[in-house]
Order: C-alpha cells, then sequence, then structure tokens
C-alpha cells in the first residue's frame, strides 16, 4: 500500500518529536503529562518502534546492560478480604485459588536459596490479605525478614498489604526490611472501578508511613484492566511522583472467576508502548515487568528490554507458573544483558529500593504482588 505525502510528512513529525523528548530525558530532563499522552496514543507500528528504540537508549544509558531480578515466596494465600477485581485471592470470587495461612520458616528458607543460585537480586515476602497491624503477626513477620536477611544473598524484600501506622513500618525497618512493595495498581480516577474495599489514598498513606520509616518503595500497578491509555500515564506521573524505586508493570491475565475474566487482552504492541512510555517519565526507576509477560507477549517477552524494561520478576508466581528461570537466564545472556546482582538503587537519583508487588506471571501473583 502506497503512502501518501501527508501521511509520511506526520510520520516524520511524530518521529521528530519522540527524538526531541528522548533526547531531553537523556540529558536529565523530563516529560510533561501531556507529552507522555502524545506519546502513549503514537497509532502505528513505524512509530511505537521508534518510540522503543528511544526508549531502548534511554535505559542503557542510565542502566547499562544490568538487569534486576526479583522473585516471591508466598507467605499467605488466598482468602483475602479485599475486592480487588483482578484478582483470584480475594474471598470475594471463587476462583479456585490455594488458601493457607502464614508460612513456616522452611519455605522462606527454600525461596531464598534458589533465588541465590539463580541470581536473583530480591526476594519478597507476599502475603494475600489486606494489610499487616501491630501484634503477634507482625512479630512473625518481622523473624521472618530477620531470617531472611541473614540467611541470604538476596536483598529481602516484602509485599504485605495496607499499612496504618508509623509504629508498623518502623518495626519492619528494625527488622531488616529496606523495601516494600505497594502497587498503586492504576490511576486515582480508575482506582474505585477495580477495588470498592479501600482506596487509592489508603495505598498513598501507607507508601507515605514507609518512606518515612527509610523503607524503599517498590509501586507500579496492572495494565490492560479496561483502564484508558491516560489511566496508564497518569499511573506512571504518581509513581513519579511518589519517587518509587522499582515500578512493577504488571499485564492482566483474565482469571476465570474474577470480574475481569472475560477482559480483552492489550495487543502486545500496546504493551510495549506502555512500557516505553513509563521508561520516558521514569528514566531512572527499575522498571520490572511481572505479572502477565508469558501469556500476554508471548514470543515478544525479550521486546520488554528494547521497550526500556530494567528488571524481571522470575520463577513462579503466587498461583501460577512462570517459565523456567533458567530460560529467562538465558534470554539475558543473548540480549547480552546481566543479572544485577548488588542493586542497591545507587543509581537512582530518588534513592531506595525494592518491594514486593513485583512480579508475578500470572493474575494472582499480581493480585499478591499488590497485597
Ligand atoms: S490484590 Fe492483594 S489486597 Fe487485593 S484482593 Fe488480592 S491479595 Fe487482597
Amino acid at each position: 500500500m502506497s503512502v501518501t505525502v501527508e501521511e509520511t510528512s506526520t510520520r516524520l513529525t511524530i518521529r521528530d518529536r519522540v527524538a526531541e523528548m528522548g533526547q531531553r530525558v537523556l540529558e536529565g530532563g523530563q516529560i510533561s503529562r501531556d507529552e507522555a499522552l502524545e506519546l502513549v496514543n503514537i497509532e502505528s507500528n513505524a512509530d511505537i518502534m521508534d518510540l522503543l528504540a528511544w526508549a531502548n537508549r534511554i535505559r542503557e544509558h542510565y542502566k547499562g546492560n544490568k538487569i534486576h531480578l526479583c522473585s516471591i515466596v508466598n507467605a499467605k494465600a488466598g482468602a483475602c478480604s479485599e475486592n480487588c477485581s483482578f484478582c483470584s485471592q480475594s474471598a470475594a470470587f471463587q476462583t479456585g485459588s490455594p488458601r493457607y495461612g502464614f508460612v513456616d520458616p522452611e519455605p522462606v528458607k527454600e525461596a531464598m536459596s534458589e533465588a541465590k543460585d539463580n541470581s536473583v537480586t530480591a526476594v519478597g515476602l507476599v502475603a494475600a490479605w489486606r494489610g499487616l497491624k501491630e501484634g503477634p503477626m507482625l512479630d512473625e513477620v518481622c523473624d521472618r525478614i530477620r531470617e531472611m536477611k541473614e540467611n541470604g544473598k538476596s536483598r529481602p524484600d516484602a509485599s504485605l498489604g495496607l499499612i496504618e501506622s508509623q509504629e508498623v513500618a518502623d518495626r519492619l525497618k528494625e527488622a531488616g526490611l529496606s523495601c516494600y512493595g505497594h502497587n498503586l495498581e492504576s490511576s486515582r480516577r480508575f482506582f474505585p472501578e477495580h477495588c470498592t474495599t479501600h482506596t487509592f489514598e489508603d495505598r498513598l498513606k501507607t507508601i507515605r508511613f514507609l518512606k518515612n520509616a527509610g523503607i524503599s518503595i517498590c509501586s507500579g500497578g496492572i495494565i490492560g484492566m479496561g483502564e484508558e491509555r491516560e489511566d496508564r500515564v497518569d499511573l506512571a506521573m504518581e509513581i513519579r511522583e511518589i519517587d518509587a524505586n522499582v515500578v512493577p508493570v504488571n499485564i492482566l491475565n483474565p482469571i476465570p472467576g474474577t470480574p475481569l475474566e472475560n477482559q480483552e487482552p492489550l495487543p502486545p504492541m500496546e504493551i510495549l508502548k506502555t512500557i516505553a512510555v513509563f521508561r520516558f517519565i521514569l528514566p531512572q526507576k527499575e522498571i520490572m515487568i511481572a505479572g502477565g509477560r508469558t501469556v500476554n507477549l508471548r514470543d515478544m517477552q525479550s521486546m520488554v528490554f528494547t521497550a526500556g524494561a530494567s528488571a524481571l520478576m522470575v520463577g513462579n508466581y503466587l498461583t501460577t507458573l512462570n517459565q523456567p528461570v533458567e530460560k529467562d537466564l538465558q534470554m539475558l545472556r543473548d540480549l547480552g544483558l546481566d543479572p544485577d546482582w548488588d542493586n542497591d538503587f545507587a543509581d537512582q537519583l530518588g534513592g531506595g529500593s525494592c518491594g514486593s508487588k513485583c512480579g508475578s506471571e500470572e493474575k494472582p501473583v499480581e493480585a499478591a504482588v499488590t497485597a
């Protein structure tokens, strides 16, 4: 099919705009919300490929060839009181997801040992419940964190839901936690569409307690829940505002029994474009591809790094399986990328560390990671 002069001219204009923004970000500048909307609304594959190339340059400039790997250990599964519509672990939905109480020390030790063998930077202790309060469960959590810190080479992280007092955040810090995962999930506008048992503000409040305690933040969200492109941009802008260190991007994998079971999947190019726009907005952060990677991207998984991702959730997820870690490590080697062992986020201006919602290949993780 022939391309008209007008189409060619428009394409060059988009290409020039992408290059101008990309160069600015490389030089330490920022893009505005309106500019991010320009990028996320790019439609043609040729222009999206230009966008990816710039996102790749930005990733290389700020991250080199290092890739941060995270894994999770599911400390408590199912029967969650909250009603996040993407999550198989909510008690509100019939999903057949496993249910068990807080795990003993042994499985956590095993997860740390496996992580060490696979060059995994951080292991997140994840629990499916509303949140963590003062009491015997907090004591138990702190014990697990101390054991993880003593036993493993990987950094112990946690994703344990809402925190409603400074005391709880301080106790986690004292136990040795350096990074907590707590996703914002989506934009402030879209949040009530997928959860009504707690609010976007509850999540921001949790993050404030953690930051006051000196704990780094891992916070991202889930795309493909029926939100608009504008919501994805607004999520990234909120994350820029809270200065999260690790930014998990989960892609909805509709779980039967949840309200989103029939949600139309996002096309792979739309997913890659979103990752690239996140890299433009959050040039120095660890953008981590987490739940839903395999099922949504299939053979295009390796392109997440070209799109600007600098981190990957590996290993099995909370209630579903991911591709084997060996396959992910081979993919990194083939791309000339290295797992980044000792990532302390020193390359980020804001400082901090990771958290938990970090990856999950499939839906449940997204939930737990979100917890
Ligand atoms: S995402 Fe977390 S808080 Fe929401 S239902 Fe699932 S486990 Fe509960």
